[in-house]
């Protein structure tokens, strides 16, 4: 018996010694190897956790640019609105509806499908059945190019759904309370498919955020050409940061701040481009990437910008 409780207050002294060794490692560590504790315990829900709960992620608008691996999910918050531009490729997806769920995203007010390509679109038609939108907007495209059996299945799920949807207009503006969002389309006829890519720009106050889907550099200098008011703060990098979009001129044109490429960690087109990378530099932008960071959610309050990274880039 004697032995059994000396056992015991021997178990609970060394519990004891464990408990306040985690919390002096929680308490003293710089803030960065604290995120890196989480960051590898629980590398999905806390980390993603902090950044929902971040000062940025709390602004009036909050733009979310949600990791996806190589392929495109941005979440837009403003007020009681909810505006998602892209949803994944099919694999990935997960990762926007949960990161939805633990925002409580119950009802979306716009869903913007930039182009038919499946890192894209191709979460947007089990996100339909969750997530009904009040509205869906796509780019039209000429016949010639063929349709993938992602884009049937989707505009099939869209039909059966009942979700109201609309082709892109160019310099069409859609008004949620103070926040205007312009969307600016090609009219010209293009081969490539990115190129009839939704750029979509929004502002609030004095903030602004230009999106650019998989464009490229004639989508950027036909809107440059036609003088599309698209100077904003903040840039989401043309197709995942590929040197076919973002031309020095176009950067100079934007006069952006911040930039973010959502890419994929190692991904196989080696995004984002050295030459983009280098203008970035060349011009003083601040970058973020989702392949380094996670989800990047830069916040605003019409006037200041906070960023919140998932995780500290390497
Ligand atoms: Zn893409």
């Amino acid at each position: 018996m004697k032995k059994a409780s000396k056992n015991k207050t021997i178990t609970a002294s060394v519990i004891a010694v464990i408990v306040l060794l985690i919390s002096a490692i929680f308490t003293f560590s710089p803030k960065h190897l604290w995120k890196k504790i989480i960051g590898s315990t629980d590398p999905g829900t806390v980390a993603v956790s902090q950044v929902q709960g971040s000062e940025a992620a709390n602004q009036p608008l909050s733009v979310h640019y949600i990791d996806v691996g190589q392929g495109d999910s941005t979440l837009i918050r403003f007020e009681n609105y909810n505006i998602l531009i892209d949803c994944a490729k099919k694999a990935e997806a997960q990762n926007v509806y949960d990161y939805l769920e633990q925002l409580e995203v119950d009802h979306l007010d716009l869903a913007i499908a930039t182009h038919p390509d499946a890192d894209h679109i191709g979460g947007f038609a089990e996100l339909i059945n969750r997530v009904k939108p009040d509205l869906y907007l796509l780019p039209q495209l000429p016949d010639s190019i063929k349709k993938t059996q992602t884009e049937l299945t989707l505009l099939n799920t869209l039909r059966t759904m009942k979700v109201k949807t609309e082709y892109a207009v160019n310099a069409k503006e859609y008004h949620f309370g103070d926040l205007i969002l312009t969307t600016y389309i090609t009219e010209q006829i293009h081969e490539d498919k990115n190129d009839y890519s939704i750029v979509t720009h929004i502002r609030y106050k004095n903030a602004s955020y230009l999106f650019m889907g998989d464009a490229g550099k004639k989508v950027e200098n036909e809107l440059m050409s036609a003088g599309c008011p698209l100077q904003a703060d903040v840039l989401k990098a043309g197709h995942h940061g590929s040197s076919k979009s973002t031309s020095m001129k176009f950067v100079k044109y934007v006069l952006a701040r911040y930039c973010v490429f959502s890419c994929g960690l190692d991904n196989e087109y080696g995004h984002p481009h050295s030459e983009v990378l280098q203008i970035m530099k060349k011009q003083k932008i601040n970058c973020y990437r989702t392949d380094e960071s996670g989800t990047v959610v830069i916040g605003t309050n019409g006037n200041q910008y906070s960023i919140s990274t998932e995780k500290s880039a390497a």
